[in-house]
């Protein structure tokens, strides 16, 4: 396939741009691998990318049942931050930032990243308070973190309302300024095209509609396209973790399915230049380089794994979004869609080997699993390789609901709309 350069650029530029060939390979599965991951999202991608990079396993499949990047990677509203303040957390979160910062270099494929920052507003005395203490916990770790003051935040974000007499009126603001966005297509194009480099398949229309088992082992998968087996199975399906898995017998996990939505509205001019979150509400927002204004709120709130959403919770979110910026009340919504989380019940991933011999797990992305996507993908593939976690993944076990070492970063425990 070959790398990408300004030389590939202006040499096909010069051929008519006949010289492109596809981005990865999808060719039939072979009879057996040596690792398979189920799931073509960006954690399955990037998984199999630092499988081939870091530890050398180029065997490897990925296994989707539509087309690469056709779930949640796809679908959502591509804030990178990590603003956390449990050390599991803050230390995962923080690598990821790192990889990030080099990884449209290292896949060799423009994912767009782009520091804007992120800003997360304070409307009361008490959240400034509550983000200070984050602020500090995030610098002792090596996070950057910056506390603003109003008039700080109006010369960062012109656009917003900073008068008292807001609804919700502005305090201050907790900022990181190595926070951004990135494009969310090109994160899953980029590591599929990486890991196909080395060697990897990219198995698409292809459902795991079963696991093989051999003397109480995962040996392989049952797929639309007939058995594949192999050494180690890894499943990565986000929103799907609970179907997928009740398939290999696992029916009782720590997680909820819920749907969440996007909306993008009509172009504008450069507007809002960082990401900004409400704190009196749910909203985030941010403007793409096209120019709309790319925004979510809350998961709606029962389950479901239909992938759109319902109307009170769009009322809820633009109500949010005109509350910081009532000059947006006449803009228009573009778009809207859906995409199914698996919501965990500490809001925390889980990144570990399957109480199965031959099984990994990695789920519960809730919110924030784009953001995680290469210290996911970098983690899983440790632990896939070596049999055992590395340090940044080691907190983040399955069996930690039932041990009470929960990850409760919220403080809001098992009520999966809170996280
Ligand atoms: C609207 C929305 C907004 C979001 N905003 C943000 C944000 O701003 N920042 C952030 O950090 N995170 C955000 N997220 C969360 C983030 O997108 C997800 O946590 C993350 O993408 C999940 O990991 P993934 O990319 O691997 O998932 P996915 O892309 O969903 O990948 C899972 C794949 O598994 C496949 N699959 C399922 N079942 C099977 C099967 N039986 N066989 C084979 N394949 C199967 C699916 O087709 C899918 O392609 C948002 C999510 C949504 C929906």
């Amino acid at each position: 396939m070959g790398r990408y350069s300004v030389f590939s650029i202006i040499k096909n530029g010069l051929t008519g741009n006949q010289g492109w060939t596809a981005t990865w390979r999808s060719p039939a599965p072979k009879p057996s691998y040596d690792v398979i991951i189920v799931g073509g999202g960006g954690h399955g991608l990037a998984t199999a990318h630092y499988l081939a990079k870091e530890h050398g396993i180029t065997n490897v499949a990925v296994v989707e049942k539509g087309w690469l990047g056709s779930g949640n990677i796809g679908r959502n509203t591509t804030i990178v931050r990590s603003n956390y303040m449990l050390p599991a957390n803050a230390h995962f979160y923080e690598w990821s930032m790192k990889l990030w910062e080099g990884l449209s270099q290292d896949l060799n494929y423009n994912v767009m990243f782009s520091q804007r920052g992120v800003l997360n507003l304070a409307h009361t005395p008490g959240q400034l308070d509550a983000y200070a203490r984050r602020g500090n916990s995030m610098r002792v770790a090596g996070i950057d973190a910056e506390l603003l003051s109003p008039e700080e935040i109006g010369k960062l974000a012109p656009g917003i309302d900073l008068s008292p007499n807001a609804r919700f009126p502005i305090v201050g603001g907790l900022f990181q300024p190595r926070g951004g966005t990135a494009r969310h297509d090109a994160v899953a194009w980029g590591y599929a095209h990486a890991a196909s480099e080395r060697g990897v398949d990219m198995i698409e229309n292809c459902e795991v509609t079963g696991f093989l088992f051999e003397e109480g082992r995962v040996v392989g998968v049952q797929t639309t396209r007939g058995e594949i087996r192999a050494k180690k199975v890894g499943v990565a399906v986000a929103g799907n973790t609970s179907t997928v898995l009740r398939l290999a017998g696992l029916d009782k996990l720590p997680i909820e399915s819920h749907v969440l939505q996007a909306f993008v509205s009509e172009p504008l001019k450069p507007l809002i230049d960082t990401v900004i979150t409400f704190g009196a509400g749910h909203l985030y927002i941010s403007q793409s380089d096209k120019g709309g204004l790319v925004f979510g709120g809350d998961i709606d709130g029962y389950n479901s794994y239909a992938q759109r959403g319902n109307l009170p919770v769009i009322e809820d979110v633009v109500t949010g979004g005109l509350a910081v910026f009532p000059n947006l009340a006449r803009l228009r919504l573009l778009r809207m869609w859906g995409g199914i989380m698996d919501m965990s019940m500490d809001g925390s991933p889980i990144i570990c080997k399957g109480p199965i011999e031959g099984l990994y797990i990695n789920a519960g992305w809730c919110y924030g699993g784009f953001k995680a996507t290469p210290a996911s993908g970098w983690c899983f593939a440790h632990t896939i390789a070596k049999d055992a976690p590395h340090k940044l993944n080691e907190a983040f076990t399955l069996d930690r609901f039932c041990k009470g070492y929960v990850l409760d970063e919220k403080g809001v425990g098992p009520t999966a709309r809170l996280h």
